[in-house]
């Protein structure tokens, strides 16, 4: 194809002597090259090029990637056992047992490719696994993505059906896993390539739309970077302005998945702006909103919360002063070198450094598992979130086995799994009513270990049959929380009818507190009221008042049974005479013939801010406002007033004269009293010895606030009191 130039191996050698420099390294990558030159000599591929061509392209990707010695040498060497008969022995005895074991897991797959093409029952999701079980080896898998890649571009040689098949492939099983491992660039050309075989009239229509219309675009791009870049500039934060267009497949995943046009995706052409840390990120994004409009639900922070394949990023869609609508991605650079070669960004061979592949697979992986793991962790009810910890690590890092199931599919299982590991991974139905297994058609206890390759088939009854002792017999961890929620459920059952009756007790008691007739109570109990609670049944209502989701007093409140049988009734019953009630000093607003009575716990005296409690049988109880017992009563008080045209009121009044003890004290007190015609009822004296104060508690009839203060005053000033205040009990 002529978009790509043929590369030669210096080309390749221009690349990666930048960071191999060790001349061992170097003579092990050139004895791979002519290696296998000589073996596949005389071989060419579809297009008439000598076969070498597509060894030294995929060592150029793999180079460009930043591959170590052993991974260059393996991609020149990768067709070897299957093209040119020779054996992994061969190659360990040529070069070495490490080199060895890639190339030959590389055959493997090779092998794997066409078993699926043959098989539609194969499943693209069962290949993925197969294939990442297979590579063991983080080198396998990158070198297989480059091969693929070069295939690709150079697919226009092959017959139609297998321009479709190879794509098809591709997009399902290679694509998927580049992306999963963040090689967005090499992933972003494939799926590329894959749309351009699948869907060519999409891909052409793309084509063209990005050929010309983008043009126009392109200005706004150009005279908004300027506009971002004066803004920064002054700043003195470091930054780089780059724009990038969206590739053609993603495109038309968002044009079909959103049923979008081109002039409704905002982000086809987007503004990128790489600066150095984490903080500027936060800067530059400040800068820009406040200078533009944000497009609403459009910011992402990438940034706090990572895509799985470790992808981080700000995104902001702004709307420019001449209403075009743009995205802009703002990062740092390694943010950005992550995104665009993933995991390539930490597997980079550095030279000098001890190179353990099994080490750095298992970092990459870690970092890879844990991120997804994570989200759904934390989903989880953390009660038995140690013991899921440690069975998820066990699921990631320790072997795994790949299983079968009578159809093909595959299922992957952590190593010692049991058929009803199997069962609760193929459905969770299928687990919870499982009661049998065939493995390879013979039956086995449930707890068995199985292998790979094992073709388990399970047998199930119509009910369930979990219980206590599967727990024993699963490893996973995904089965072990659904059955223990199962068990939950079970036990749930039991509680279910006793916690009726506990709701319906509670109830029962609160309406008879409200004078409700325990005869009436089901009268009450209407579909209306428990759709009001958004309850499905009787039954869940009471469960719901038992476990105090729904509290006796809103049921009450709801049902309006207190103003029925406690306020409205009584104000029925207490309504006398007007002309018996002219002499009362308190009045209820509004419905002035009601026997009211001032309370005797805050002594209220015409001029205080009153208010009426409405008694069970014994009236309505004056108290005054800030009394700390009708505080925590509000909703039973009515609005009450003090009688304008009562004059004859005498009303009690407590207070508290504090004072530093001395002789003759409750003598002038009572002589203070008497001087100004306020009658005393009794007197008590409370002497304190270790702070040598007492406290005189007086009770006086006062007739209202303004003779009460007059005397306070007096009181007061008094030698040694410094402290009067009205009590309340
Ligand atoms: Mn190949």
């Amino acid at each position: 194809m002529s978009e790509y130039i043929d590369h030669t191996y210096e080309d390749v050698e221009n690349v990666f002597t930048q960071y191999i420099h060790n001349e061992k390294d170097l003579e092990l990558i050139r004895h791979s090259y002519e290696y296998a030159k000589e073996k596949h000599a005389g071989q060419f591929r579809k297009s008439g090029q000598p076969y070498i061509i597509h060894l030294i392209e995929v060592a150029y990707l793999v180079s460009s990637l930043h591959g170590g010695p052993i991974t260059i040498a393996s991609a020149f060497l990768h067709d070897t056992i299957e093209d040119c008969g020779i054996t992994k022995d061969d190659i360990t005895n040529e070069f070495n047992s490490e080199i060895a074991e890639i190339v030959f897991s590389l055959t493997k797959i090779k092998a794997l490719s066409h078993q699926r093409r043959h098989d539609p029952e194969f499943v693209a999701d069962g290949h993925r696994k197969i294939f990442l079980g297979m590579a063991k080896d983080v080198r396998v898998i990158i070198i297989k993505l480059c091969d693929r890649l070069h295939n690709m571009r150079t697919l226009d040689f092959q017959t139609p059906e297998k321009k479709i098949s190879i794509s098809r492939e591709t997009l399902d099983v290679y694509a998927p896993i580049a992306d999963r491992l963040g090689f967005n660039e090499i992933k972003s050309e494939l799926q590329d390539l894959c749309l351009k075989y699948l869907e060519p009239e999409a891909y052409s229509e793309i084509k063209n739309y990005l050929a010309t219309k983008i043009k126009y675009k392109e200005e706004s791009i150009q005279k908004l970077s300027k506009k971002i870049a004066d803004m920064l500039i002054p700043t003195g934060i470091p930054f780089e302005i780059l724009a990038r267009v969206k590739h053609p497949y993603s495109i038309w995943k968002k044009m079909k998945n959103k049923n979008l046009t081109f002039d409704t995706i905002y982000d086809i052409v987007a503004i990128r702006v790489i600066t150095e840390t984490e903080l500027n990120c936060y800067e530059i994004l400040g800068l820009i909103h406040s200078n533009y409009t944000p497009l609403p639900g459009r910011f992402k922070d990438y940034i706090a919360v990572p895509k799985t394949n470790l992808y981080q990023s700000l995104h902001t869609t702004i709307i420019d002063h001449d209403s075009t609508i743009i995205e802009i991605q703002i990062r740092t650079k390694e943010m950005n070198d992550v995104a665009e070669n993933g995991i390539a960004a930490h597997w980079r061979y550095k030279e000098g450094t001890k190179y353990d592949p099994k080490k750095e697979q298992q970092e990459i992986m870690e970092k890879l598992h844990w991120f997804s793991d994570f989200v759904n962790l934390s989903n989880n009810n953390s009660e038995s979130s140690k013991e899921y910890m440690e069975s998820l690590t066990k699921d990631i890092f320790g072997d795994n086995i790949y299983c079968f199931t009578p159809n093909g599919k595959v299922i992957d299982l952590p190593k010692g799994a049991t058929p009803l590991d199997f069962a609760f991974k193929v459905h969770t139905k299928v687990g919870l009513c499982a009661n049998g297994a065939l493995v390879n058609s013979q039956l086995v206890p449930l707890s068995t270990e199985l292998k790979t390759g094992d073709v388990v088939s399970i047998k199930t009854s119509s009910t369930e049959n979990v219980n206590e002792r599967w727990l024993k017999i699963v490893k996973t961890s995904s089965a072990k929380n659904i059955i223990r929620k199962n068990l939950a459920k079970k036990n749930a059952e039991f509680l279910r009818e006793a916690n009726i009756q506990k709701g319906k007790e509670s109830l029962l008691d609160a309406f008879k507190e409200h004078n409700v007739p325990e005869g009436k109570f089901s009268s009450y109990m209407t579909n209306d009221l428990f759709s009001h609670f958004e309850m499905n049944s009787e039954d869940d209502f009471f469960i719901a008042v038992s476990n105090k989701t729904i509290t006796p007093t809103s049921v009450i409140d709801y049902l309006g049974i207190r103003n029925e049988s406690s306020l409205s009734s009584f104000i029925k019953k207490n309504t006398f005479e007007k002309a018996s009630f002219s002499k009362q000093s308190v009045l209820v607003r509004g419905t002035p013939n009601i026997l009211c009575t001032l309370s005797a716990c805050c002594s209220p005296i015409p001029g205080d801010d009153i208010v009426g409690y409405v008694s069970q049988g014994k009236g309505v109880k004056v108290h005054r406002k800030d009394c700390p017992n009708i505080i925590k009563a509000l909703n039973r008080t009515i609005e009450v007033e003090w009688n304008p045209n009562c004059t004859e009121i005498v009303a009690p009044i407590q207070l508290a004269i504090k004072a530093t003890d001395r002789d003759s004290l409750i003598v002038d007190i009572l002589n203070c009293l008497s001087q100004n015609k306020i009658p005393c009822t009794k007197i008590i004296a409370k002497n304190h010895t270790e702070t040598h104060t007492v406290t005189i508690n007086v009770t006086l009839n006062v007739k209202n606030f303004m003779q009460y203060n007059d005397i306070r005053n007096v009181l007061i000033n008094i030698e040694s009191v410094y402290s009067i205040e009205r009590v309340t009990h």
